[in-house]
């Protein structure tokens, strides 16, 4: 904490609001403990800067940004639910019933009915004995980690898990080993070595990747080394599995397999939220001691009852999974011809390899012009070296859609080959 933020730093004064604000700012630019305004242009530099995109209208697949057109290509909405007339009469029915806000948290006054139903639904969808109903995939993920392992336990986690388990395992105090990304053999390495109790932790689908765990195999060592398995398959629910039940299921992997399922509702379920589904006695544990879900409050409850009417959505209807895989068949075989390097993904997250982050920002600048949003994205996301496009598909993309973006990336290759270019 930088030392000049003294307790006389009061920056709302009604009568004389001005002033203050001007000595905020000349308190944080003489701040000698850190520079703030040249990290910040050190970032630029690097090509590492993030800026925020003004979206306006529904958000999937064209949208509105500063007053422009674009096709987006970057959204996690796989199953183009986001938008859907069914899900959005839900929402609009439950709120005369429900009101609006979650008022207070789960454990105060906050547990609605709505939120209940979820739960059983979620439980029903995924195989499983009980759900959990968190606000965000972020918290869920705090939230499970740091109350199922702490100061003395061992948590396992794979090197491409995504930044809320990353920051799970720092928030549990426990002794964390990172193996390899995917590589069990380490895994059971290191779990034959250690003593203690072990939670094992894996993305289902690597976000930025795209690539499956091998779950079948990750079960396997933590039944042989008695280790919790915990999966976040927040893009392998509602895409893959049978009846878009996730990579476990897909997997044929149970709730003795796979004992903690956490899952997220913002991407293919297209509303917002998270869960873990797994054994009762867990759920109930959780209830106890799981301070993101504690400490909060509870989501909207129409926004649940939005949620069962899109899971009743996916569960019957497999022909947007089918079109979305379709379009990754045939993206992949086109950008392929073209010469980009992709990763090993068969689900709808399908990165364009290019290694720098200013080659990948002009790549992104360079299919923009063309009409199209496909973000960048850079360390410290993706290792260093490894910046890339983010490409990701939709059940509400069409073939067209798809024609366009292979027209653009057809001509942006020929751009980037050349030596030194900056679209
Ligand atoms: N887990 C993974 C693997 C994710 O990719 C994300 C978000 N991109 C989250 C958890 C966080 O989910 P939410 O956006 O609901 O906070």
């Amino acid at each position: 904490m930088c030392a000049c933020f003294g307790p006389s730093l009061a920056l709302y004064n009604p009568g004389e609001p001005y002033p203050l604000v001007a000595r905020a700012y000349e308190l944080i630019s003489r701040c000698t403990v850190r520079d703030f305004a040249s990290e910040l242009e050190q970032r630029k530099q690097a090509g590492l800067y993030r800026t925020r995109r003004l979206i306006s209208g529904p958000q999937q697949p064209a949208l509105v940004s500063d007053g422009k057109p674009l096709l987006s290509f970057c959204s996690n909405d796989y199953l183009g639910l986001a938008s859907h007339s069914g899900n959005l009469d839900a929402l609009r029915n439950a709120l005369p019933d429900t009101g609006l806000g979650g008022a207070a948290s789960h454990l105060i006054c906050g547990h609605h009915e709505a939120h209940h139903e979820l739960e059983q639904r979620l439980a029903r969808f995924t195989g499983r004995s009980s759900a959990l109903f968190f606000s965000t995939g972020y918290m869920a993920n705090l939230g499970v980690i740091s109350a199922l392992a702490g100061r003395g336990d061992t948590i396992f986690s794979d090197r491409l898990n995504h930044a809320s388990i990353i920051d799970g395992c720092i928030l549990s105090r426990a002794r964390v080993r990172r193996y390899a990304h995917g590589d069990v053999v380490a895994l059971e390495a290191m779990l034959a070595e250690t003593s203690g109790h072990k939670l094992v932790v894996t993305d289902g689908v690597f976000s930025m990747d795209g690539d499956i765990a091998p779950l079948v195999e990750l079960a396997r060592v933590c039944r042989a080394h008695d280790a919790l398995l915990a999966v976040d398959d927040a893009h392998g629910i509602g895409v893959l599995g049978p009846h878009g039940m996730g990579s476990a299921m897909e997997a044929g992997l149970s709730e003795q397999d796979v004992p903690v399922l956490i899952g997220t509702l913002g991407k293919a379920v297209g509303t917002s939220g998270a869960f873990v589904a797994g054994p009762e006695l867990l759920m109930d544990y959780l209830v106890q001691k799981a301070r993101t879900y504690i400490y909060t409050t509870a989501m909207p409850p129409a926004l649940a009852r939005a949620t069962v009417a899109s899971i009743d959505l996916i569960e019957r209807d497999d022909a947007r999974r089918a079109h979305v895989m379709a379009l990754v068949d045939r993206f992949r075989a086109e950008a392929t011809a073209m010469g980009y390097e992709l990763m090993p993904s068969r689900t709808p997250i399908q990165p364009i390899m290019v290694g720098g982050n200013h080659q990948a920002l002009a790549l992104s600048q360079a299919l923009e012009a063309r009409g199209l949003l496909v973000s960048a994205i850079r360390p410290p996301t993706v290792p260093d070296g490894e910046a890339r496009l983010r490409v990701t598909f939709s059940a509400a993309h069409t073939m067209e859609d798809l024609e366009q973006l292979l027209g653009a990336l057809s001509s942006c290759r020929e751009l980037l080959t050349q030596e030194g270019a900056e679209v």
